[in-house]
């Protein structure tokens, strides 16, 4: 099992669950704190204010809460989590206690996974040669990392031969969202592992059941942040909000992209973090089968070996089988080859899975297809991206990003949590840290 396991499940019923139980609200003038976004983060650090007793206001851009943790129920008429899905390092998630205390059905990831090479499963001197790859890999990376070298994987990993693809694929973009030239082995150190979880009505089921009772502005975008006075302004597109602090969680892709305009600008290290700690690329096209020929059952991993690469960057997936028997499967691109996949547009990213899946399967893919859809995080412009990581050089970034601003503006989310980054419950935990610097602050 890799450092973050980025993988795991959904399903059945309970539709009543899924029903959104918190309303859109306009918002005041004035208020103790303003939250950006209403994500994982956002509704963690309100949350955790407004039990403080302070005044907050959330004002989120989008049309619902969750962020990159959303559940849908409608194109496959079961949950299809269009984000995270998995819920990480199960021991320390705080939804997987929350899920079960609420009548959700969270259960242990199984870890079975099935390796195929063309157009049959791998023989045992392939496993073996693919596992030791697999393991060479990581080892040259916790090493680096626990040394402290700041340097990108590409750089210390052997030669791995046949498998280099396939490694870099599993180990970078399906990990990391990133290939292995693009991301720091300190960085990659922090993060904690362990064994995942899943919940059947789908993630973004039961993050919005725990979201329920904290009232966001919705469709309201944050344009700009004064904060150069005794207090803050938040310019939105329906007026101005005045307040004593502000928690800013949106992406680190849309603070690069400057979709917040900061007066003063912010101070060169959080300038330069935010070049730094960037993200990467991670889409699923989600389809839906009649019958799985994978041969593997459900929540069972997919990986093939994948012979293409163009300048170190893999052309290939991974997917999660018959995510808890509901007949779809979550193929998963990640990396570079994903950002050129969304570019490219839906329809490219479903042909080229369809038919590397025809490879290995033949016709019954295209039989047993059901239903498809494929997610473009990567142009989204609320998201710009899928999850954030440290550039080679960068693994300053995220304590930088962790201080705040005169005691006025706090940044927070999955970028900023302290090892369980590129998580729900990373973004969760830094909301609720930042919460509580600020009440420290506001005395
Ligand atoms: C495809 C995919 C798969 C993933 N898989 C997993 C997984 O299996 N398990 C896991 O734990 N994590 C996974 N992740 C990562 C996880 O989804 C994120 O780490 C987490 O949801 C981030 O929460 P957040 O609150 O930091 O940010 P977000 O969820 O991005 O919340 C920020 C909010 O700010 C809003 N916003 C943006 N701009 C503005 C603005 N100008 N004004 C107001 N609001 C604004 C956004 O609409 C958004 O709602 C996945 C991510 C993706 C994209």
């Amino acid at each position: 099992m890799t450092r973050i396991s980025r993988r795991s499940a959904l399903a059945g019923g309970a539709a009543l669950l899924a029903a959104p139980l918190f309303a859109g609200r306009a918002f005041a003038a004035q208020t103790d704190v303003v939250v950006i976004g209403a994500g994982a983060a956002g509704i963690a650090a309100a949350r955790d204010l407004r039990a403080a007793g302070l005044d907050v206001t959330v004002i989120e851009a989008g049309p619902r809460v969750g962020g990159r943790v959303y559940t849908d129920t409608d194109t496959f008429g079961v949950p299809y989590d269009v984000g995270a899905h998995w819920l990480h390092t199960e021991s320390q998630n705080p939804f997987v206690a929350y899920g079960r205390a609420n009548g959700f059905d969270v259960y242990r990831a199984p870890d079975a996974e099935l390796m195929y090479v063309g157009d049959r499963p791998a023989t045992v001197e392939e496993q073996t040669a693919y596992s030791s790859a697999h393991a060479q890999a990581n080892r040259a990376i916790e090493r680096a990392g626990a040394a402290g070298q700041d340097v990108s994987p590409a750089s210390v990993i052997p030669d791995l031969g046949a498998w280099e693809p396939t490694v870099n694929f599993l180990v970078g973009g399906y990990e990391m969202a990133k290939d292995l030239a693009n991301f720091s082995c300190s960085d990659w150190y922090t993060g904690a592992g362990g064994g995942d979880a899943y919940c059947r009505e789908g993630f973004g089921t039961l993050f919005a059941h725990s979201a329920r009772g904290v009232d966001v502005s919705l469709n309201t975008a944050a344009r700009a942040v004064r904060f150069g006075g005794t207090g803050v302004e938040v310019e939105t597109d329906s007026g101005t909000i005045t307040a004593c602090a502000v928690v800013c969680t949106v992406s680190m892709g849309v603070l690069k992209a400057e979709k917040i305009v900061f007066d003063p600008p912010l101070p060169d290290d959080k300038q330069e973090a935010i070049q730094l700690l960037t993200m990467g690329h991670y889409n699923h096209v989600a389809l839906q089968f009649k019958e799985n020929f994978f041969g593997i059952g459900e929540d069972g991993y997919y990986s093939y070996k994948i012979d293409k690469s163009v300048d170190g960057v893999p052309h290939g997936f991974a997917a999660l089988v018959d995510a808890a028997g509901t007949g779809i499967t979550y193929c998963d691109l990640g990396g570079a080859f994903a950002k050129q996949m969304a570019d490219a547009g839906k329809e490219a990213a479903l042909d080229f899975t369809l038919s590397e899946l025809t490879k290995a399967f033949g016709s019954k893919v295209r039989d047993a297809l059901v239903k498809s859809s494929v997610t473009d995080w990567s142009n989204d412009p609320l998201t710009m991206g899928g999850y954030a990581s440290a550039e080679p050089g960068g693994a300053w970034t995220r304590d930088a990003m962790r201080r705040p601003v005169d005691d006025r503006l706090w940044f927070a989310g999955e970028a900023m949590s302290e090892g369980m980054w590129a998580t729900v419950a990373g973004a969760h935990m830094s909301g609720q840290a930042v919460a509580m610097q600020v009440r420290a602050a506001l005395g």
